[in-house]
């Protein structure tokens, strides 16, 4: 765990996180400002700070990250319309926790990505 990062501690409990989803390395909360009708963030439990890192030092904990977004997508019922699931990673993306998260988009159209 690391003190100073926002999302290691909504995993220890220290800050308060609707959660909609946990299995023993992953957990899922609802984003505390949404961009669409269903957003939800995915971590892994353990502090990585972006998705390179975590597939790099932790390969079993990524799949582990994206079965439980694909689970989080058919909880909250995004599968039939479909859904977006996307990683920020780094300045030019826009990252501002540096704790990896997958974002589940979803509930309406979406419109293109990079409009
Ligand atoms: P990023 O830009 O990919 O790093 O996304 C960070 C996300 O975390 C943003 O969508 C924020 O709204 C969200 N966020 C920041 N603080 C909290 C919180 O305390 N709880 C839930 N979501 C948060």
């Amino acid at each position: 765990m690391d003190n100073d990062c926002l999302f290691c501690r909504i995993v220890a409990g220290e800050i308060p996180a609707t959660v909609v989803h946990e299995t023993e390395t992953t957990l899922a909360f609802r984003d505390i400002d949404p961009k669409a009708p269903v957003h939800v963030l995915v971590i892994p439990k353990d502090h990585h700070p972006d998705v390179v890192a975590l597939a790099t030092a932790d390969p079993a904990g990524s799949a582990d990250l994206l079965a439980a977004a694909a689970a989080v997508a058919e909880a909250e019922g995004l599968r039939a319309d479909g859904f977006r699931l996307l990683f920020n990673s780094g300045g030019y993306a826009g990252q501002e926790v540096f704790h990896v998260h997958a974002h589940v988009l979803g509930g309406a159209p979406l419109g293109p990505m990079l409009a």
